[in-house]
């Protein structure tokens, strides 16, 4: 059986019935997917059977209820007392039971009677919840929502630590932290494996260097924090975590091949996160090295290198040789001096994830890079929905240390769980508070998690809606030459349509990255590839984030399927056709196959795959498909006017001789853009 098939059954909406799939654990795709018999008997058990079987007055129960807060104690039938469901934000089928002191199943039970399929852990929608409450005796009160922020950054605000306004005197200057972006092969890794081979001193406990997502330099006396991480996927799935780490980009371009463009794409990235930004002209000890080349491709794109009068840091150097990689230290911690970075490393630590990870023998371990106060052995720590007690910290020579001060970092051990990257990290008073903190937020993401949509996919949005159409399609668009780009972009915007609008997050040439995806999976959008491959991350990456990449190499076929795409959006426009009714003259009781109802057609036809509704007394009783049309002994696929015929409605045996089957059929009209 196919989903849309069930979800037609049950009288929900394919994507309704998806959600609820998934919530299941099934994996399955679209509403074409098959369902296995086992699957299929699993979502209807999922609600217990017959509505007729359920209802309500099962209230007399009893199993004693489940502990939960709100039935009133000691006071026998008292309704004098207003007994209310809070609302925190959305609510699941289980909690609404708890709240209403009923079993969940009683729940679920009442809610089908409603219409209304819910599994446990499914969301009630808020009138529902009106309507169960007020059958109960309820009033619903919705607790005042504190500003809430989208889910990734899980900034919550509920027990945060007492924001902590630092006095200048405190604040003290702290490290500059360095990411190096740029083109692909410009040599970002290069550098860094320069700088860190010849400046980071081993650890003296003969500790090794070991990969915490940053390490630390001295230069003249100096501190500088470079992240390990280069390039602008890791700088950009920061950010939209919304962590900011960096204070200094330095954007890498080799000289001989000068801006390519993902240092374009890299200095946008920069510009948007409003960090300072300067350049490493590398490879200059190539013979084909040309620097006043690249510093002319930077003016062209409007920034003016500080030897020509603007004040564009630009350091020539080269990762092969270490010419000039001195020369970019100096100016790194010039650049430092003007920021005035500053923080105050006497209060509590806070600061963010870099990596984090499951590893033998130490268990969650995180990389946190700490950006204000000082993180200690000991602290009560929470990431997220993670929290622990600071068992160890090691740092990037694989030393064990006791303190980590502002822009420093360290790994973690001691944390319940693997936070993700980008998470904000706090040092709470103590371990209750950090635990009650970080169990809050794991319950608020676990609601999140049942009313979060999942991303677009070209298939879903191709897909007619039966929810809220939405309105624009997001597309990141990469091309291989910028001729084609261009033309595409120019094609896609001429595809005109009041009802849908179709935006493009981004337009580059290039294969598809990382941040492609990580930028479609912010945004909701789509990847659309013309004449590129992915890049070997982006696949992993579009995976992980449930982005949609289409690759395409001819221009029409892409056209066409945006069109449907955006077309897809639209909800189709459902149209139903009665085509006869056929009376129940006479039911049959058969042992093995139930109930069949012998019926004559009275008008129109009957087909074996149209849909049914019984109507009894100018009432309908039922709605839904045939399970079985006969004519005689045999399976009939339509059966006329003046005939007699046999049928069996799916999961529906309470009909009655002298009901009248009303068929018809349900007409999809598509709408066009
Ligand atoms: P990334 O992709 O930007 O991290 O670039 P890599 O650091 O991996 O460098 C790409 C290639 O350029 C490697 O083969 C490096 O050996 C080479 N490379 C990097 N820096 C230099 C340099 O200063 N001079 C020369 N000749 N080659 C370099």
């Amino acid at each position: 059986m196919r989903v849309h098939e069930l979800a037609k059954e049950l009288t929900l909406s394919s994507k309704d019935l998806l959600d609820k799939l998934h919530a299941l654990g099934m994996d399955v795709k679209n509403h074409m997917s098959t369902l296995t018999p086992e699957q299929v008997q699993q979502v209807r058990s999922g609600a217990p059977a017959a509505p007729a079987a359920a209802p309500v007055p099962a209230a007399t129960e009893k199993a004693p209820k489940p502990a939960a807060p709100p039935p009133p104690p000691p006071e026998p039938p008292a309704p004098v007392v207003e007994k209310k469901v809070i609302l925190h934000g959305p609510i699941i089928v289980k909690e609404l039971a708890e709240q209403l002191g009923v079993k969940p199943n009683q729940l679920i039970a009442e809610l089908m009677t409603m219409n209304v399929f819910a599994s446990i852990n499914e969301k009630v929608d808020p009138r529902v919840v009106q309507q169960v409450a007020h059958k109960h005796g309820y009033t619903v009160e919705h607790e005042k929502k504190q500003p809430e922020r989208p889910p990734p950054p899980p900034k919550p605000e509920e027990e945060k630590p007492a924001p902590v306004t630092d006095r200048e005197q405190d604040k003290m200057p702290r490290p500059p932290i360095v990411t190096f972006m740029g083109h692909v092969d410009h040599g970002k890794t290069s550098l860094l494996d320069h700088i860190r081979r010849t400046r980071v001193a081993q650890g003296e406990d003969g500790g090794i260097t070991q990969h915490i997502g940053a390490y630390m330099v001295t230069y003249n006396d100096h501190t500088i924090t470079f992240l390990d991480t280069p390039g602008h996927a890791a700088f950009t799935a920061m950010r939209a975590r919304g962590a900011t780490l960096t204070d200094i980009a330095v954007i890498v371009i080799a000289a001989d091949d000068g801006i390519m463009p993902q240092t374009r794409e890299a200095i946008q990235h920069a510009k948007a996160a409003n960090v300072c930004m300067m350049i490493a002209i590398n490879k200059v000890d190539l013979r084909t090295a040309n620097v006043d080349r690249v510093k002319r491709q930077l003016q062209q794109e409007g920034l003016t290198p500080e030897d020509w009068g603007g004040d564009l840091v630009c350091c020539p150097v080269s990762a092969a040789t270490g010419e000039g990689i001195d020369h970019l230290l100096e100016m790194i911690l010039l650049q430092a001096e003007m920021l005035e970075l500053k923080a105050n490393p006497r209060r509590r630590g806070q600061g963010f994830v870099i990596e984090a990870r499951l590893e033998a023998g130490m268990g969650p371990t995180a990389n946190l890079l700490v950006r204000a106060g000082t993180l200690q052995v000991g602290d009560a720590i929470v990431c997220g929905p993670c929290w622990g007690r600071v068992k160890a910290l090691i740092n990037d020579v694989g030393v064990k240390v006791r303190t980590a001060g502002p822009s420093f970092a360290v790994k973690c051990l001691g944390l319940n769980s693997v936070p993700e990257p980008g998470t904000e990290f706090e040092v709470y008073p103590n371990d209750k508070a950090a635990r009650a903190v970080a169990t809050e937020r794991m319950e608020k993401r676990r609601l999140e998690a049942i009313s979060t949509p999942r991303r677009a996919s070209l298939e879903d949005l191709l897909k007619p809606q039966s929810g809220p159409a939405v309105q624009e399609l997001v597309v990141v668009l990469k091309a291989d030459v910028q001729g084609s780009l261009e033309a595409i972009q120019q094609a896609l915007r001429d595809i005109k349509s009041e009802k849908v609008t179709l935006k493009i997050a981004l337009a580059g040439v290039g294969s598809i990255n990382e941040n492609d995806v990580l930028l479609a999976s912010a945004s909701n959008a789509i990847i659309i590839g013309f004449h590129v491959s992915k890049e070997s991350g982006a696949t992993a990456a579009a995976k992980r984030e449930g982005v949609e990449v289409r690759l395409y190499s001819v221009i029409y076929e892409l056209l066409d399927d945006i069109r449907d795409a955006m077309a897809g959006l639209l909800e189709p426009m459902l149209k139903q056709n009665v085509i006869g009714h056929a009376q129940i003259r006479q039911v049959f009781e058969l042992s093995k196959k139930g109930r069949v109802a012998g019926c004559m057609v009275t008008d129109g036809r009957v087909t074996s795959r149209s849909r049914a509704r019984v109507v009894r007394d100018g009432e309908v009783v039922y709605e839904g498909a045939l399970a079985s049309l006969k004519r005689f002994q045999n399976d009939a696929s339509e059966v006329r006017e003046g005939q007699e015929c046999g049928i069996r409605l799916d999961n529906f045996p309470d009909f009655a001789a002298g009901d009248v089957i009303e068929l018809y059929e349900v007409e999809k009209i598509e709408q066009s853009l």
